[in-house]
């Protein structure tokens, strides 16, 4: 691969050479605007108002490598390690998913429901998103999230810094109640979770650039049953959470109803719900944990 000469307009074209055979057009250019403010600092209409002008070599060079990485379809929040979620900037490594736009749709969800929230419990926190951009939104609460995944803790701990909020972390393994139970002990007024649904048999319904850059172990379910992370979080609301207290999941169409099942027969909760996502999809549950008499 080499780059005609060293103004920036080359380096957009070297982008759309390279690059046309895995995006689209409008894809090619907001990429490459993206890496131009990641690594040159400039806005959209500054990488418009330069592409005439020459840049150095070692921009040049950070740009090449990042077009390389694009093209063997890694994606770019990995390439420039970070990720934005909420209006907050994110780390993000192979170890955690890259945060989606329909969990912050879910963020959105709880901060408009929960106006003066006290505590939370994030259940599989990978990068950290849910809780962080949830304590930057609502500073007096006691926020808590868990993940079994070490190096996943470590990234969430890093953002949980970068983005100046105090959240207490906690490795756990969700399927193993004993162990939750020596982890966790207090009550909390929300838990929410985005946890793995995928069954491995199904992998192929994912994008390769999905399967072969996000972390399996957040992606995929062991065995049998798609909704085993969803039955353990609801079994342990009857302890951990509050009277009135309110369980978020996101979720997807294949697996949404088998959880409001679950969650119904569970008899913890006095409504249920299913929530769709601006596509129309199904893609959240809530449940409200009723007074027991
Ligand atoms: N809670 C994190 C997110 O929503 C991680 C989810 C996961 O690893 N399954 O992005």
């Amino acid at each position: 691969m080499q780059v005609a000469s060293n103004k920036l307009k080359d380096s957009l074209s070297f982008f759309y050479n390279q690059l046309s055979t895995i995006y689209d057009v409008s894809e090619i250019k907001a990429l490459f605007e993206t890496a131009c403010h990641y690594y040159l600092n400039y806005n959209k209409t500054q990488v418009t108002s330069h592409l005439n002008n020459n840049i150095n070599q070692s921009d040049l060079l950070k740009l090449y490598n990042c077009c390389k990485n694009l093209k063997k379809n890694i994606p770019i929040q990995y390439i420039l390690k970070h990720a934005w979620f909420y209006n907050l900037q994110f780390m993000v490594d192979a170890s955690v998913l890259i945060p989606r736009p329909e969990t912050e749709e879910l963020v959105d969800l709880i901060l408009k429901e929960n106006a003066s929230l006290t505590s939370l419990l994030d259940i599989g926190t990978g990068s950290g998103c849910i809780p962080i951009s949830i304590k930057k939104n609502r500073p007096a609460a006691d926020v808590f999230a868990c993940d079994i995944s070490n190096s996943a803790l470590k990234v969430a701990t890093k953002n949980a810094i970068q983005n100046n909020c105090t959240i207490h972390f906690f490795k756990t393994d969700i399927l193993n109640p004993t162990n939750f139970n020596t982890t966790f002990t207090q009550k909390v007024n929300v838990i929410v979770s985005n946890p793995p649904y995928i069954k491995i048999n199904e992998k192929n319904t994912l994008h390769k650039n999905v399967i072969d850059n996000e972390p399996h172990l957040a992606l995929f379910v062991e065995g049998n049953d798609p909704i085993i992370f969803y039955k353990k979080i609801i079994d342990i609301c009857k302890t951990y959470l509050n009277t009135n207290g309110i369980l978020y999941f996101e979720l997807n169409n294949l697996t949404a109803n088998d959880v409001k099942s679950y969650a119904e027969k569970s008899k913890e909760f006095s409504t249920v719900v299913l929530l769709k996502d601006i596509n129309t999809n199904i893609r959240f549950l809530k449940a409200t944990k009723k007074q027991h008499v």
